[in-house]
């Protein structure tokens, strides 16, 4: 893959998080056993030091160069160290930013505290993973905006005048479920609108493979929080407390973690593809 700066800034976040990577094992290299770069065919002297942000003297002394018209195809060049610390810079770059916001709605709260099973508040657990999956979908450049962020009431009503207030938004709202039957235990993503069931197809489909739980699936329901809202909307249920063991599961930051990541990665999805 060829760096450049301007192209680097098109990138989408998945992009950005493999270059990074990439560039972090570069920059270890780098420090370790020197940073090398082997010439292409048409490669110049000139472009390879402008590629680096190193000085064409300094590029070609450093590899006992005098005459830059000897460069070979296929040679390997060592790269001053000062092209090290370019790298470490891109690799800490901020992500670019998204133009789409992302309401996320942590469901219930406040006086209705959802389904409550062994001691454990539907509410609580909707409200942990909205705000890990707020600092995650941030840090990759997306705009969120949070319905609620404490223990605090917010009406059906409230929830969707606050979503379509956004242009160019999705809204995920994150609930954990329940079940008379005990027995019944999984994950499932509702939607409205046919964009939502896009959003819904995204989500779902990493959800049950990183929670390690049945796959319910995704499906139309016509939540009143989901048709009040203008813009794509789903409505996420992260695993059942009604079910002790998914409930002893659901209660610890590990699977909080999981599940986060698995709507972000979800979200991107949805981002990238439609
Ligand atoms: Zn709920």
């Amino acid at each position: 893959m060829r760096i450049k700066n301007d192209s680097f800034l098109i990138m989408r976040a998945s992009q950005i998080k493999y270059l990074a990577v990439l560039l972090a094992a570069f920059v270890l290299c780098g420090t370790s056993m020197g940073l090398t770069h082997k010439v292409k065919e048409s490669e110049t002297f000139y472009a390879i030091s402008k590629k680096y942000k190193v000085s064409l003297d300094s590029l070609m002394a450093h590899n006992g160069y005098k005459d830059a018209r000897k460069l070979q195809v296929g040679k390997t060049l060592k790269i001053p160290s000062k092209s090290v610390k370019v790298a470490a810079r891109v690799a800490t770059a901020k992500p670019v930013a998204k133009s789409m916001r992302v309401i996320l709605d942590a469901g219930h709260g406040g006086k209705d505290s959802g389904a409550v099973w062994g001691g454990v508040r539907e509410s609580d657990l909707n409200l942990k993973v909205a705000r890990l999956v707020e600092a995650s979908l941030k840090s990759r450049g997306y705009r969120v905006t949070m319905i609620r962020r404490s223990d605090a009431t917010v009406s059906l009503e409230r929830r969707a005048q606050i979503a379509n207030q956004h242009s160019n938004a999705i809204y995920v709202s994150i609930h954990f479920n329940a079940d008379r039957n005990t027995g019944v235990r999984g994950v499932e993503t509702f939607y409205v609108g046919n964009r939502g069931s896009y959003l819904a197809k995204s989500i779902q489909g990493g959800l049950s493979s990183s929670l390690k739980t049945r796959n319910r699936g995704y499906q139309y329901r016509s939540y009143s929080v989901l048709r009040n809202t203008a813009c794509p909307a789903v409505l996420v249920e992260c695993g059942f407390i009604s079910n002790s063991y998914e409930r002893s599961r659901c209660k610890t930051h590990a699977y909080q973690s999981a599940a986060s990541r698995a709507i972000v990665s979800g979200i991107e999805r949805y981002d990238r593809t439609y």
